[in-house]
């Protein structure tokens, strides 16, 4: 497949008055092929939307170069910007963002007109649009009269209308309770696979991204950190902050002292872990709360007792201390346990990543403030 949108060292810098320079896009290569589902996920802060904004052309660059369906669209080098309106793309952005004093049909008709294209082929593309997304017969009511769901659905028959090769969603499914999201999730990817197109999906909800999405690309800061399958991302994250955003998490500071893992907190019993080569004297062992072994007392594990159990309807959830630090276990309903029964963990095949940089945190957090 080819690639159908190509980002070359794309920088962004915004100077604030209140905390100085912020890079909010910071050096962003990446490709994403034809008829591809690709999303940006991160924590707030992160430049996702800064990204969308400079591929939809309503952001310049500060360096680096944007290429759509081959040509390019913005170049710091070249000096070159081609507006939105000739980018060729469709745009569902936060909110509804449907005209409130148009009616249906006009809301849908609205990127035709600017196009000026001529009114039999108006006619016939918003029919058709509005066929795909369920609201023919709807074509003269006004938006506030229609659901949040058919709100949403106008915004797609917008953005559909003008048979765009790329599709730029922000977080188009944000207003909308659970249940809807989820249809409307279905009715994107319908969309896509009778049209064709591409898209770019930002979100901040992480189940949503590996849902739809092909790959995704996890950023930190400014940064891409990981780009990948929703699989590979969830099983081999590269590192904490992924292990973190994507799913449960359960971690645990360990000590590597003479070929043995301690518990920090606890160097009397040594976890049954062999430590990687490279493991410096402090790691951080990380897994998913359901793949803690949680076994009988005499079992071969560490040594614990059960401090608190939460029932929740699809499983059950233990904390457990483990050195100084109360980890997270869940199991399947007849795994159980008693408050204060004891009982053995045991890590299986975790992951190992080096303990967290405290500045990170709070550049993370100056990011949310800007
Ligand atoms: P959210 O999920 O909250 O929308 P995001 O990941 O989309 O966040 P961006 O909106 O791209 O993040 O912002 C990235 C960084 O750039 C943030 O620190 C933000 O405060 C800053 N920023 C964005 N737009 C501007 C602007 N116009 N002026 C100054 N700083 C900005």
């Amino acid at each position: 497949m080819a690639d159908q949108i190509v980002l070359r060292h794309v920088t962004k810098k915004f100077t604030t008055k209140t905390l100085g320079d912020i890079v909010a896009v910071d050096d962003f290569n990446l490709s994403v092929s034809e008829g591809e589902c690709f999303s940006f996920l991160g924590p707030s802060g992160c430049g996702k939307s800064t990204t969308l904004r400079m591929i939809a052309g309503f952001e310049d660059l500060t360096e680096g170069e944007i290429e759509l369906c081959g040509r390019i669209v913005s170049s710091k080098k070249k000096n070159l910007y081609v507006p939105p309106e000739e980018r060729g793309l469709g745009m569902v952005f936060q909110a509804f963002a449907v005209w409130p004093h148009m009616n249906v049909f006009e809301n849908v008709a609205f990127p035709l007109r600017i196009q000026k294209m001529n009114k039999s082929d108006i006619d016939r593309r918003v029919a058709e649009a509005l066929k795909h997304t369920s609201l023919t017969g709807l074509e003269k009511t006004f938006p506030s009269d229609l659901s949040g769901g058919q709100q949403q659905r106008i915004a797609l028959a917008r953005a559909i209308v003008t048979n765009p090769k790329v599709m730029l969603l922000d977080e188009p499914l944000s207003n909308l309770d659970p249940k809807l999201r989820e249809t409307m999730r279905f009715e994107i990817k319908e969309l896509q696979r009778r049209f064709g197109f591409t898209i770019i999906f930002v979100t901040h909800d992480q189940a949503e991204a590996m849902a739809i999405s092909d790959r995704m690309m996890v950023c930190d800061m400014g940064r891409i950190v990981q780009i990948d399958t929703p699989e590979n991302l969830y099983n081999k994250p590269c590192n904490r902050f992924v292990h973190n955003f994507l799913g449960e998490s359960t971690f645990v500071n360990v000590l590597v002292k003479d070929g043995k893992v301690y518990a920090k907190g606890d160097e009397r019993q040594a976890l049954s872990l062999t430590a990687p080569k490279s493991a410096a004297a402090e790691m951080v062992v990380a897994t998913r709360p359901n793949e803690i072994a949680l076994t009988g007392p005499t079992e071969d594990g560490y040594q614990t007792h059960i401090e608190k159990r939460i029932f929740l309807t699809d499983r059950t959830e233990y904390l457990v201390p483990v050195g100084e630090q109360i980890v997270k276990v869940q199991t399947p309903h007849r795994v159980a346990f008693a408050e204060g029964e004891a009982c053995c963990v045991r890590f299986v095949e975790p992951m190992w990543y080096p303990v967290e940089d405290a500045a990170a945190e709070k550049e993370r957090s100056r990011r949310q403030l800007v």
